[in-house]
């Protein structure tokens, strides 16, 4: 099955708004085995959503839309999608009723605009939107099926979750799909691409191999497409053991697994708690942690120390280390792991001091220097590191080294 995504938006196409529905419904139709064979973002003007729809790859059974069913004048969809496949307005009971209940919740009225989006053109099949007031509406295009939701990002994934997919994955029962994730850090893709080219060479051709790198990490997906599910998973195990024996020394997960995760799957088998430090990470670590659901379980808190006067008072740091090492030194850094674990009574706790740029770096500590501290019932690890010249990369740089040291720590 061949899908295509058109998000709708002048937002987007100013940069205001990150288009983050494509990448979504991408991964998730691809998990099922649909591909997708065009994104496009366009205008909240008639003529660009008609020409958009005129103008689809023959290929495409499935076309998923997103935005512009707001009930204010800029959100043309609606009537748009009305223009193009016709129809009589009909108030739609079930869509008029969530309209009602979602204002009742809150508390309030809804006024005529708000009752107004339960009209919807008698051409679409109206899919009720239980997170807002705005219903999907799926048409069908000579047999293309073409599914509008609202730009609201938890909105779409509720209309996806509770329609498109499940739709989809009956449309393609007989044909399976199997990822197999692996995990490493400390390598780059192209060393990593030459220490397995002889498996990769050797993978069938229902097997295909995609490398994801990201800041300090990279990710190899082995996926499998085929109609026997039984053989598939043995198919793919089986190269997965291999190019796990063959980077054992950089492997550190598996199945999705993200760092975080592990490092949460490894202090609740310690009964251990995290705190974190931060001052160059400016508490993206203390997010990725608290990313995962029922983090609440190992950590406890962060001190995001930015200033040096913080440092000092809410972690211990003494202000003569300060004066004489500076602020991003082995010395602050080590204190500040110190002084959080013992502040906040956790067993572990993981410290950042670093200079991520784009200013501020010098002769001797040049942008991208980051020290890192990890504490735990062992003593207190710290290493330099040194980074690019990139604010975002350093800071999530920092924030992997930082998490991969902790989990060496507890594999110990
Ligand atoms: P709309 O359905 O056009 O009224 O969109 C409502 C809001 O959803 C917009 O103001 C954006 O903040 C957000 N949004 C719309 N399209 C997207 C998209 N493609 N990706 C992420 N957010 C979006
Ligand atoms: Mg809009």
């Amino acid at each position: 099955m061949f899908a295509e995504i058109i998000t709708i938006g002048d937002e987007i196409l100013v940069g205001q708004t990150l288009d983050t529905n494509s990448a979504w419904m991408g991964e998730k139709l691809n998990d099922l085995g649909v591909e997708v064979l065009q994104v496009r973002s366009i205008r909240d003007v008639d003529t660009a959503i008609i020409h958009a729809l005129d103008s689809l790859d023959p290929r495409t059974g499935l076309v998923l839309v997103t935005g512009g069913l707001g009930p204010t004048k800029d959100d043309l969809t609606k009537y748009t999608l009305h223009q193009y496949f016709g129809g009589e307005w009909i108030r739609v009971p079930e869509a008029e009723d969530n309209v009602k209940r979602l204002f009742k919740a809150l508390g309030r009225e809804p006024q005529q605009v708000n009752l107004d989006q339960a009209l919807l053109p008698t051409s679409c099949k109206p899919l009720i939107n239980k997170m807002g007031t705005a219903s999907g509406m799926w048409f069908d295009k000579n047999g293309v099926a073409v599914i509008s939701m609202p730009g609201v990002p938890y909105e779409m994934k509720s209309l996806m979750n509770d329609y498109v997919l499940p739709w989809a994955s009956e449309q393609l029962k007989d044909q399976n799909i199997i990822h197999h994730t692996l995990l490493t850090q400390g390598q780059g893709e192209s060393i990593i691409a030459e220490r397995i080219s002889q498996i990769e060479d050797s993978l069938p051709t229902e097997i295909s191999l995609a490398y994801l790198p990201s800041p300090g990490l990279v990710k190899l997906r082995l996926t499998g497409r085929g109609s026997n599910r039984s053989q598939l998973e043995a198919a793919v195990s089986q190269y997965a053991t291999q190019i796990k024996d063959e980077l054992k020394d950089i492997l550190f997960g598996e199945k999705a697994d993200r760092l975080e995760q592990l490092i949460g799957i490894q202090l609740k088998n310690n009964g251990a708690t995290l705190s974190t430090a931060e001052s160059c990470t400016g508490g993206y670590i203390a997010s990725k942690i608290t990313s995962v659901p029922g983090s609440s379980e190992y950590f406890l808190g962060s001190i995001v120390a930015y200033e040096n006067s913080i440092k000092e008072k809410w972690l211990g740091v003494s202000p003569e280390i300060i004066a004489q090492k500076g602020a991003v030194s082995e010395e602050v850094v080590v204190a500040m792991a110190e002084g959080v674990a013992s502040k906040m009574r956790t067993t572990y706790s993981i410290a950042t001091s670093g200079i991520a740029g784009p200013e501020g770096g010098s002769a001797e500590k040049p942008v991208g220097t980051v020290w890192i501290a990890v504490h735990g019932p062992s003593g207190t690890w710290s290493q330099k590191f040194q980074f690019g010249s990139h604010r975002e990369r350093n800071i999530k740089k920092s924030g992997l080294m930082a998490l991969d040291i902790l989990r060496k720590m507890l594999a110990k």
